[in-house]
């Protein structure tokens, strides 16, 4: 392990062309570390005013639900965060726990509940669900209007069209952070590491939407290593711990880390933190990189779901609003 690790904040980061800091070597000794908390706390705190102004207007303030299967350490980990960044922006929270030999009828009754319930702006539940509840369990229960981590295939739909809807919050911060940190996107070689639903797949899209050119690896890539050196943008969400090293980087390259692994009682991502910030121009740490933006931004996905169906957005009568944003 080599440099010193600079926690450079917005106020202080100038934008910097990724190209020109590719040729000139970042070295060890200033990679950024796309630190996440700065940027959840402006949205917070963006939302703290929304929520406010909700409350005044409708007199009553929003209810996050967040339904939770099993009682892992991961899942608890989890929801104390979401519940903590509730708090901070001042709605209200409700968890739901169900047991984790739950059937689909079961978890399909609770979701009625929460979508009858006027009170509950947002549902998230907790993936994976256990093996014997099919996904189309949520995605067909759960409204649109409600699905504030953008699971259900009107999201989805409206998401790969570039139309308004709600994004799958992880992937919406993962592009968030970078742009927040002043990197700019446009013309770039991204490679995506994972393909599933609710990570790989969007961010490869929102990447495109930010102009990059981008290439999606998986499980069955026959190079790893030679498609993520091409790339000067690095997404990975693979879960799988120390899956991508320095020797795997460019020089400069910008390196977001979604991975979340539990190693010997800690959390780590897919990236070894420790290689990379020898290589990359900047990189997101595990914790505290895209986690904590994704809580803010699904809380304001809750406030936005909540003033949507209070006023009506197409979103609440089962389709979107034909307004494209990409
Ligand atoms: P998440 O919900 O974080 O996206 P999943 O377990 O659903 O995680 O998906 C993991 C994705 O990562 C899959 O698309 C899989 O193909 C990919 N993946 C896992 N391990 C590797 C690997 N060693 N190399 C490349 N891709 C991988």
């Amino acid at each position: 392990m080599t440099g010193t690790v600079q926690l450079i904040g917005p106020a202080t980061r100038r934008p910097r062309d990724t190209a020109s800091v590719a040729q000139s070597h970042a070295s060890p000794a200033n990679v950024v570390v796309l630190d996440g908390r700065p940027l959840a706390a402006k949205v917070r705190a963006q939302v703290r005013r929304q929520v406010g102004g909700f409350r005044r207007r409708f007199g009553y303030v929003p209810v996050l639900a967040a339904v939770i299967i099993g009682r892992e350490r991961a899942s608890r980990v989890y929801v104390e965060q979401i519940l903590r960044a509730s708090r901070l922006v001042g709605v209200d929270s409700r968890v739901v726990e169900l047991p984790r030999s739950a059937s689909a009828d079961e978890l399909r009754q609770e979701l009625e509940l929460l979508n009858a319930d006027a009170q509950v702006a947002g549902i998230i539940v907790q993936q994976p669900l256990p093996r014997q509840i099919p996904l189309s369990t949520l995605t067909d229960t759960i409204l649109p209007a409600k699905d504030i981590d953008g699971i259900h295939p009107l999201n989805t739909g409206l998401m790969t069209l570039g139309y308004e809807g709600f994004l799958p919050a992880c992937a919406e911060a993962a592009v968030e952070i970078l742009k927040f940190h002043g990197y700019s996107l446009e013309g770039r070689r991204a490679v995506v590491i994972g393909r599933s639903n609710v990570v790989g797949k969007p961010v490869q899209l929102l990447l495109v939407r930010e102009h990059c050119t981008v290439t999606v690896c998986h499980r069955r890539t026959r190079n790893l290593a030679d498609e993520v050196r091409r790339a000067e943008v690095v997404v990975s969400a693979a879960g799988s711990a120390g899956l991508v090293t320095a020797d795997m980087l460019q020089p400069g390259a910008l390196v977001v880390d979604v991975g979340i692994n539990v190693v010997r009682g800690g959390i780590v991502g897919d990236v070894d933190f420790d290689s990379a910030r020898g290589v990359a121009e900047a990189i997101t740490p595990v914790p505290g990189g895209v986690g904590p933006v994704t809580n803010a931004i699904l809380l304001e996905h809750l406030i936005r779901a909540a003033r949507w169906q209070k006023t009506g957005h197409p979103i609440t009568a089962g389709h979107g609003r034909k307004r494209r944003v990409a």
